[in-house]
């Protein structure tokens, strides 16, 4: 791929077109002439909205979007020849601002298009609005949320997001492992600073829910309600021993095996009666959990050895007790293939994520 800025004035037009009306396509196999210079993959309704998606890290989004609208800006001034410099090096600090207001304008519009018609128009929002209580105010496209704050100056009311969009789990995640992987109440107070989230704390459970560095620190390990008790341990009439053969032991030795036996008997009938009604109950453990399954990602405990340095591996197979549940697990990890019984393992992620 050549450099944009070394593109013919023929090409930018095309591209420029594009990029200014956001009607970027997939380039199609005719497209030959702009194919081979600047590769462009397929995008959504619009720009910004395909690159929301595409980042899972709000400074990486943040700074993609500061590339494309230096680009964009440049291609516009080709398309209108204009005999503009076009600034060159690091993205500034202002490019960012700007690159983090388009991305929020365009995560507001597509929540709060109702609240920004009537907000354009100088009117309160719907009392049935999400937003209503929060008195909120538009300020350079942006609703802010004026709540009970009285001043001048705009920038201090947040900013409103709503909790189920990408862009606004990424901002949480910035601010959690910004602060060292802080806790939900820190990282809620940092993110107050700038931005009000609607449902945030349950939002801010639910980042920190999925941090793996977090994960790898706290999770504990696996557990699984306990098996039923066998039937050798309940039923009254196969007391140990009842088996066995006596015939070997010589006449002798009778006398002493029937004292044993006889030993046995008041033990088996102490334990059916005074021990095995305590085990009925499930003081821990009460619910089956679910299984670990095979494709699973699994930290395995090790003794002696701090868990941060815990390997990492792969549940490749998985070994089932008589009660359904699984028990065990044979896992891979980059030095070796391990068999581990669950309560060994500490699961990460889930094979289905
Ligand atoms: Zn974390």
């Amino acid at each position: 791929m050549v450099k944009w800025s070394e593109l013919s004035l023929g090409r930018f037009k095309i591209l420029a077109t594009r990029l200014t009306q956001c009607e970027l396509q997939e380039v199609t196999e005719n497209d030959t002439e702009l194919k081979k210079e600047v590769a462009i993959h397929a995008m959504t309704n619009n720009t910004t909205d395909y690159l929301m998606n595409y980042f899972s890290d709000w400074t990486k989004l943040l700074r993609a979007t500061a590339w494309l609208i230096r680009f964009k800006f440049y291609c516009r001034q080709r398309y209108l020849n204009h005999q503009v410099q076009c600034r060159t090096g690091d993205l500034t600090l202002s490019e960012l601002k700007i690159a983090s207001n388009v991305i929020l304008v365009n995560v507001q519009s597509t929540y709060f298009k109702d609240e920004i018609i009537k907000l354009k128009k100088d009117t309160p929002v719907k009392k049935d609005s999400r937003i209503a209580s929060l008195n909120p105010v538009l300020d350079n496209e942006l609703i802010r949320a004026k709540g009970r704050l009285s001043t001048s100056n705009h920038d201090e009311y947040p900013i409103i997001l709503p909790d189920n969009h990408h862009v606004t789990s990424l901002i949480v995640r910035f601010y959690h492992e910004n602060q060292g992987h802080v806790g939900r109440q820190q990282v809620l107070a940092a993110t107050r600073m700038k931005y009000w989230i609607l449902k945030g704390p349950s939002l801010v459970k639910k980042v920190i829910g999925c941090c793996i560095p977090c994960k790898r620190q706290h999770r504990p390990l696996c557990v699984q309600q306990m098996a039923p008790l066998l039937d050798e341990q309940i039923i009254a009439d196969k007391p140990p021993f009842t088996f066995v053969g006596i015939d070997y032991f010589g006449p002798l030795l009778r006398r002493w095996w029937k004292q044993v036996q006889y030993l046995a008997n008041v033990f088996w009938r102490r334990w059916i009666r005074e021990y095995l009604p305590t085990l009925q109950m499930r003081p821990k453990w009460q619910r089956p959990n679910t299984d670990i399954r095979k494709g699973d990602i699994v930290l395995v405990a090790e003794v002696n050895v701090q868990r941060g340095q815990w390997p990492l591996g792969r549940v490749t197979e998985v070994k089932v007790g008589r009660d359904g549940h699984v028990r065990s697990c044979v896992v891979k990890t980059h030095k070796s293939e391990l068999v581990r019984p669950i309560t060994k393992l500490c699961l990460l992620e889930g094979s289905d994520l």
